[in-house]
């Protein structure tokens, strides 16, 4: 592996370790020539990409960064890391490649990329739903917000909202 600092290619491998419950292995790695550490993931590679079923029917390429955008713009300043960005897009790519075999709807994405914002921070899943179609009046947003407030925070999904 190529140093990402040195651009050396002379590492060893000081630690090895299960991550994303078992789909990737995290290697710790040092740089043998200038001494610096990194780390590198290792998974299966995907072959057949999912097929992304948009509410008019036509189906694009399914695409993390697409998953990535919608958080980004819903988080906005809010105070979530970018690693846990990262894994958010991450564990919703995995759990829709191991639910679904051929295709997913995007409603079915909207409700996962929703459901898991839910759990993080509100108002980061409030943005994230008033841009959904399903969800753009002042009384819908208010009414969820109510939702919000009373509602225990670990709901996996929110299908009231994201029903297709
Ligand atoms: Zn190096």
């Amino acid at each position: 592996m190529i140093c990402p600092f040195c651009k050396a290619d002379d590492d060893s491998v000081i630690d090895s370790r299960e991550a994303d419950g078992g789909a990737a292995v995290r290697r710790r790695r040092e740089c043998n020539k200038c001494g610096r550490r990194f780390t590198t993931y290792e998974r299966v590679e995907r072959t057949e990409r999912l097929a992304v079923v948009k509410r008019d029917g036509s189906r694009v390429p399914f695409n993390a960064d697409n998953i990535m955008r919608g958080i980004l713009a819903a988080c906005g300043k809010r105070p979530i890391s970018a690693e846990a960005k990262e894994e958010m897009v991450r564990q919703i790519e995995d759990g829709c490649y191991r639910d679904f075999e051929k295709e997913v709807p995007s409603v079915e994405i909207g409700r996962r990329v929703a459901g898991r914002l839910r759990a993080l921070d509100d108002i980061a899943y409030i943005r994230f739903a008033s841009e959904h179609e399903d969800f753009r009046t002042i009384e819908d947003i208010a009414a969820e917000v109510k939702a919000v407030q009373e509602s225990p925070k670990d709901l996996p999904d929110q299908r009231r909202l994201f029903e297709g």
